[in-house]
Parts: structure tokens; sequence; C-alpha cells
């Protein structure tokens, strides 16, 4: 190799670095400015961007010791907007809710069923609610302990809409395999094996957006 194919290949890599630069300085521009305001603004170019440099933005988030989760909860939002209206549109008899095992209260009376966890609704932890506010809406609530749990429901049940609950890097991962099925999540406040912590409000607000909508409350069933 001459001198300058040498400097060819090496003026490629640093234009390749800057506009890796670029993309990374965009996502976390628009996907801070997302998180914090609520607002979505260039969801297309958000979306290329994030795509790109999910794996290089949540090493760097580590490198530095930062919240690497921040990624994964911007690329919820973002889903979660995408697919907002649609998901609106859905009936509640074709969506399905998938809730995180660890939600339950040390002391739960549920046994292990083919599809998970099956609620007795002993009022221990906040599963017992939501499955309250899911069953009056017709919505099919499955408390998984594991992605193979969530592999057989989806075998078995057909669906055209899914509200997901889990801590950031799990629901992320989810939301983005389930992409065809109008996905909607809310992550878990407070991460763990058991008594982990979820907004019940915002898993409510998903419900009463299906179709025909409703107004529930958590408070009314406490
Ligand atoms: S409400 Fe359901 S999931 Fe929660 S502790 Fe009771 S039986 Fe278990």
């Amino acid at each position: 190799m001459d001198l300058n194919l040498f400097t060819l290949l090496g003026e490629i890599v640093v234009i390749l670095l800057i506009l890796l630069l670029i993309l990374i300085a965009i996502t976390l521009i628009l996907g801070v400015y997302l998180i914090k305001n609520k607002k979505l603004i260039f969801p297309g170019l958000l979306l290329f961007a994030l795509n790109l440099t999910y794996p290089v933005i949540k090493k760097i988030l580590k490198w530095f010791q930062l919240n690497e989760l921040l990624i994964d909860e911007i690329s919820i939002d973002l889903i979660n907007r995408i697919n907002r209206d649609k998901f609106r549109t859905l009936n509640a008899k074709d969506v399905i809710m998938v809730l995180p095992h660890c939600l339950r209260a040390p002391n739960c009376p549920a046994k292990l069923g083919e599809s998970g966890l099956e609620c007795v609704n002993c009022g221990n932890c906040s599963i017992g609610i939501i499955k309250t506010v899911s069953d009056k809406k017709g919505i099919d609530m499955y408390i998984v302990p594991g992605s193979t749990f969530i592999k057989n429901v989806i075998k078995k049940r057909p669906f055209k809409g899914v509200i997901g609950v889990a801590c950031p890097l799990d629901l992320n991962l989810a939301m983005m395999s389930l992409e065809n099925y109008c996905p909607q999540g809310v992550y878990l406040l407070r991460d763990g094996c058991i008594n982990t912590i979820v907004n019940v409000d915002e898993v409510i607000d998903l419900i009463n957006a299906t179709q025909p909508v409703t107004e529930y409350k958590a408070e009314d069933f406490n």
C-alpha cells in the first residue's frame, strides 16, 4: 500500500468518527429532551440515530459510570410515542398485558401456571389493582417469570397490541422485538427480584386508552 492509500483510509476513519459523534449528540439531545419535556421532536431522525448509536452510547455511559439505562428509557419513550395513536384505535380484546413476576409481594400466594403466575388478587401488591382493571376492560394479563413464558403467550394467544412492564433494559428489548404489535411500555421505578415498583396510574392510563375508552382510576380499586 502506498502512502496515499493510507492517507485516504485515515481520512475515511476520521469522517466516520465525526459522523458517529454527531449521531450520538443528536440521540442524546433529542432523547433527553423527550424524557424531560415529554415532547417528541424529529421522531424519524431520533429513531435513525438511536438505532445506529444504541450500543456505543450504552458503552460510553457505562465507561463514565453514568446511568446506562438512560438510552433504554429514551428508546422506550420513543417507541411509545411512535405507536401511541395506533394503539389507541385498538379494541381492548385485541390487547394483552405482560407484567414481571418481580412486582409481586414476598408472600404472594399465586401459583405458577403454563402462562405465568396466576394472581388470586390477594391485595398485597399492585398487580391486584392492575388485574382488577384489566379484567373489567377485557384485557388478558400475564405475569411472567421470564422470556420463555412470553414466547408461550405469543404462540397461544393472537393479539394486535401489547402493554408491557419491566425494567428498562428488558422492556426496551421486548418492545423492539414486538414492534409489529403496537407496544406500549411502562418501566419499573424500582428494579429487583421482588417487591419492585411501577407507576400503576401510568399502566391504568394505557388500559383506559384502548377501545372503548374508559376512565378507571387506581384509587377506585384500593
Ligand atoms: S395481588 Fe396477586 S400477584 Fe400480588 S401478591 Fe397477591 S396474588 Fe400475588
